[in-house]
């Protein structure tokens, strides 16, 4: 996540005295950028994807599971040439980045697949493999495991680490997680430390507790009698919500664990067009891949990670977001009138669903095919001064959509400066570009190409889009199914983006992101949906999951689509027989989640919970449910079925499918 630059990073007090030139030189960055790479074409079809892992140190004599905070160092090993780990994860095409917590880890293939061959597709899962192989080559304890959860399930609650560690640190002032969880990188406990100091409280994450029989009407893990920091009175003051699972600091929401897919586009108004087209999936697929039922030790009425990241890096003051400080005078938080100009308000985090349409604009002339501005009626804070600068342009490379959306994301302060990068050259710097961007996270990012990628330098990536709202799949055959699947679906977007249209307003957009909160998103609640997407006006109509994926009368289905896609594009018939039967399992994976076939992770997991002997009925997970559900998902994700879990969590089919078709994890 993000960018790592190296040096001093400035503590808020003195670091938000450069916003503006940070800003400014910024949208200078980002118009040079535009100048070299606005007119790049036919650049081929790449794309790449991101998991991210918790690692989980087993131990199998106390039947007790912690996340492992100290073997941070095998990131250095798989990144030091020369180093026996680095030379593998090389070979094997897998390249491994640090994340925000000291017991995670991000991994992704060094050179992107090419999605324009068949064949690639099938690399996918292969590589996810050995991701997961190297990571545990490297870590060499057989009891410290990757596992791709979303979210760890005791997270905050009791001894939770190993080595152990108290929450007492001064960067988060969490009552739950102590620094030591938070990756050592300077810029991290920075990052943490000034979103708090920005917004002048510490972040408040209530997401709806499960109420069952018993459980306790406030969050009982919440220490009220600490007295160790003046935040520490937060919850009582009115932080934590009665009914809601409390958390107060970053690590809750950016420990969590994701799938992203990121790909390029033959030239911007192409990159543009996918935005747009991607939009509405983001919500549908945040539903279809819910994974996160359980959050710091209780279930959750929810079934996603989604609001738990964006409100745990929500650095806008109390006045930003038009509710009344913990503390009175306190209704800027670290923001001085002064230093700001106007302050306005903001009505969503800066880790939120996209906010305005990019436009699709025709190759060759200036009108949009389908898009037209009232699509985008979201109310959306501009930076003024940005949004000007952008339409003046001499070059005219920003119409009004694009220069909307770069002005939304320059209302947002820098959160990290190094001292050592104040002062750059915009001709061939990103840093201070990147510095906003990379901290505008959004379901949807649209990726511009550096200053050095002029149309002639194809060794420098183009215009890409990332899709970002995905919880992470137990295993690598549903991260490479739900990944190929998005590759798939762009592609295919992407060579009908003269017929196809799937715009509606984006503020229906933003309702399925909050109805894709609502617990069983996938069955509980339909979507706004454009069914007919060759007509090229606007309808709004409600389609269920299973609609959108399997089609119905009123809407071909995006497995068709992808079927179609396969089938004109390389002449194959999906079937379970022959050398792209993967794909038929895939499909059969989507579909079956979409259909109700086969069971979501997130009620999988909640499930395990109700019916386990140790639970209370009380809403609260314990150590014995911590440790056997970790020790089940570890089997899931090495397709064990000694315990019947594999047939469980995929049916039958898929289930013995998989027993019997691992794929190569030779490195
Ligand atoms: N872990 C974050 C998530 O679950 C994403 C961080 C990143 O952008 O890499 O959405
Ligand atoms: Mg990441």
């Amino acid at each position: 996540m993000g960018l790592l630059s190296l040096g001093t990073p400035l503590p808020w007090e003195e670091s938000r005295q450069y916003s503006n030139h940070i800003r400014s030189n910024g949208l200078e960055q980002l118009i040079n950028m535009f100048n070299a790479a606005s007119k790049r074409q036919d650049d081929p079809f790449l794309w790449g994807d991101e998991l991210e892992y918790i690692l989980v140190q087993f131990n199998n004599n106390t039947h007790r599971a912690k996340i492992n905070i100290d073997k941070d160092y095998i990131l250095e090993d798989l990144n030091k040439p020369g180093h026996c780990e680095y030379d593998l994860a090389l070979r094997n095409n897998t390249n491994f980045h640090p994340e925000y917590g000291r017991f995670m880890i991000e991994a992704t293939p060094i050179k992107p697949y090419n999605g324009e061959s068949l064949n690639d597709y099938l690399f996918v899962e292969e590589n996810m493999t050995k991701r997961r192989i190297i990571a545990s080559k490297a870590i060499n304890n057989p009891d410290i495991i990757p596992l791709t959860i979303t979210s760890y399930p005791l997270m905050g609650i009791g001894n939770f680490t190993e080595p152990p560690s108290q929450p007492n640190g001064d960067a988060s002032k969490s009552l739950f997680l102590p620094d030591e969880i938070i990756n050592r990188h300077v810029r991290f406990p920075t990052l943490t430390a000034n979103i708090r100091k920005r917004r002048g409280e510490k972040v408040a994450i209530n997401i709806p507790m499960y109420q069952d029989e018993t459980t306790a009407k406030f969050d009982e893990s919440i220490p009220l009698n600490r007295g160790l920091f003046s935040e520490d009175e937060e919850p009582i003051l009115g932080a934590a919500l009665a009914g809601h699972i409390y958390m107060d600091s970053m690590g809750f929401g950016m420990g969590c664990s994701c799938l992203q897919v990121t790909v390029q586009a033959p030239n911007v108004n192409k990159a543009r067009y996918l935005y747009d087209s991607w939009a509405n999936l983001a919500p549908i697929f945040l539903a279809l891949s819910s994974a996160t039922p359980i959050l710091k030790g209780h279930l959750a009425d929810q079934d996603v990670r989604w609001n738990v990241i964006s409100k745990s890096v929500d650095d806008r003051t109390a006045y930003e977001r038009d509710v009344e400080p913990l503390r009175p005078g306190n209704e800027f938080g670290g923001v001085k009138l002064e230093d700001q100009g106007k302050v306005q308000k903001i009505p969503k985090s800066r880790y939120d669903s996209i906010d305005s349409y990019l436009g699709d604009k025709l190759d060759d002339d200036d009108t949009y095919r389908f898009f037209n501005n009232e699509l985008n009626d979201n109310n959306q804070p501009l930076n003024e001064l940005v949004l000007k600068k952008l339409i003046s342009n001499k070059d005219k490379h920003f119409d009004l959509p694009l220069a909307q959306h770069f002005a939304h994301l320059y209302i947002r302060d820098p959160l990290v400066i190094f001292n050592e990068r104040i002062n750059q050259d915009n001709l061939s710097d990103t840093d201070h570009f990147e510095n906003i961007q990379s901290t505008n996270w959004q379901t949807i990012r649209f990726k511009p190409p550096t200053q050095k990628a002029i149309p002639t330098n194809h060794d420098t990536p183009g215009w890409r889009v990332e899709f970002r709202s995905m919880d992470i799949q137990i295993t690598d055959f549903e991260n490479a199914a739900f990944a190929t699947f998005i590759a798939l679906l762009g592609h295919s977007f992407l060579l009908n983006s003269e017929e196809w249209n799937f715009y509606i307003p984006i503020s229906k957009i933003e309702e399925n992101m909050s109805r894709a909160h609502f617990k069983n998103p996938i069955f509980s609640t339909k979507y706004f949906f454009k069914k007919d997407i060759h007509s090229p006006g606007f309808e709004i109509d409600e389609l269920s999951i299973n609609e959108i994926i399997n089609g119905s009368s009123q809407f071909i289905g995006l497995i068709k689509i992808v079927e179609n896609h396969l089938k004109t594009q390389y002449n194959i018939e999906i079937s379970s027989n022959g050398p792209y039967s993967r794909f038929y399992y895939y499909l059969k994976l989507i579909s079956g989640r979409a259909s109700g076939e086969l069971i979501s992770p997130a009620n999988y997991i909640r499930y395990f919970v109700l019916g386990h002997e140790t639970y209370q009925k009380d809403s609260k997970i314990t150590e014995e449910i911590n440790f056997e559900l970790l020790e089940k998902l570890n089997r899931i994700s090495k397709y064990d079925d000694s315990q019947g879990e594999l047939s469980e969590f995929f049916g039958n089919e898929l289930s013995l499918y998989l027993v019997e078709n691992k794929v190569n994890s030779e490195v």
